[in-house]
């Protein structure tokens, strides 16, 4: 049986959709809800909940800076995102994070929100926001909430919406000294790849090479995104060299808990992730 689907075009007539219809499902630019429907069995007979198609609320698309924040509304697509100039000057991470997300068709019609909301540990925009530090905003008709985009990620697939709620706009301090971007993902083959293991980093390195601040997040290695403070501070304060990145390893090893699926054991994936590390002596004398 066809699902209706619904085109609100502004948050109001959004909200009554809700109100009306509680058990509805949402979607953005349907690259991943879309697929997932059509792999499941056909719908029983009766009235299956409707999809709501978000992508024409205005209101819920584009970047603005406020207050030395800059918000990323839910629905901008990738491509939008990667265009953006204050993106590309503040949060280079995230531009090179999108240009290797899918294909051109797929960054035009995939959002930001879409990405976050889907929750995979292979969601490429995962690592470089939880690096960044990112926050996300909850909406409903009456209220809204502000959270860590780390509390929002709950596990695979699963976000800490409330019935109602919508993810609004992922928030993300403008100002840090980060002078080092870095993102790689590992795949089966260069485009079009989910990530067999993906980590990125933002570094401050001084003028003598000294590691003074460093992020690391790796993808595709846990339930949700790997972080691990314990690298972190491991490496604050040392010179970026391959010793002190090899010392470190073992505490990468140690940090993720990936598994065997269809693209890659859980085996491969620990030590390509553990490897991407020693990707970082690139900016050795940068
Ligand atoms: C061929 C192909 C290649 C791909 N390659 C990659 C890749 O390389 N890397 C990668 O990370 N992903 C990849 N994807 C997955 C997908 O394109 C991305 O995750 C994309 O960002 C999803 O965005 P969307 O707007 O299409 O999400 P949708 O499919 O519209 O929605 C996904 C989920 O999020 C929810 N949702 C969406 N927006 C909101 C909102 N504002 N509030 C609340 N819930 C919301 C929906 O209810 C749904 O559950 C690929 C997909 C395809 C089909």
């Amino acid at each position: 049986m066809a699902r209706e689907v619904l085109l609100p075009r502004t948050l109001d007539d959004l909200w009554e959709i809700f109100h009306a219809e509680p058990e509805l499902h949402l979607y953005a630019g349907g690259t991943d809800l879309l697929v997932k429907l059509r792999s499941q069995p056909p719908l029983p007979s009766g009235s299956p909940s409707p999809l709501v198609c978000l992508e024409r609320i205005d209101g819920l698309k584009g970047i603005y800076e406020e207050d030395g924040l800059v918000c990323i509304r839910a629905c901008t697509t990738h491509s939008e995102i990667m265009k953006d100039p204050v993106i590309r000057q503040h949060f280079p991470v995230l531009t090179k994070v999108l240009s290797l997300l899918g294909s051109p068709h797929i960054r035009n019609m995939g959002t930001i929100g879409g990405n976050i909301c889907t929750a995979s540990p292979a969601g490429d925009t995962l690592t470089p926001l939880y690096t960044l530090g990112a926050s996300v905003e909850a909406r409903s008709c009456d209220s809204g909430r502000l959270m860590p985009l780390k509390s929002f990620i709950l596990g695979p697939g699963s976000v800490a919406l409330q019935q109602g709620e919508i993810l609004y706009g992922i928030w993300i301090k403008k100002d840090h000294d980060f002078n080092i971007h870095h993102f790689e993902k590992i795949g089966q083959r260069k485009a079009l790849a989910i990530a067999i293991a993906s980590m990125a980093a933002l570094i401050k390195l001084s003028g003598e090479g000294t590691i003074e601040k460093i992020r690391l997040a790796w993808g595709s290695v846990a339930p949700t995104v790997a972080v691990s403070h314990t690298i972190e501070d491991a490496l604050t304060g040392k010179p970026l060299t391959e010793n002190v990145l090899r010392d470190a390893m073992p505490l990468v090893t140690d940090a993720l808990s990936p598994i065997d699926d269809v693209r890659a054991s859980a085996g491969y994936r620990r030590r390509v992730a553990t490897n991407l590390l020693l990707r970082l002596l690139q900016y050795k004398d940068a």
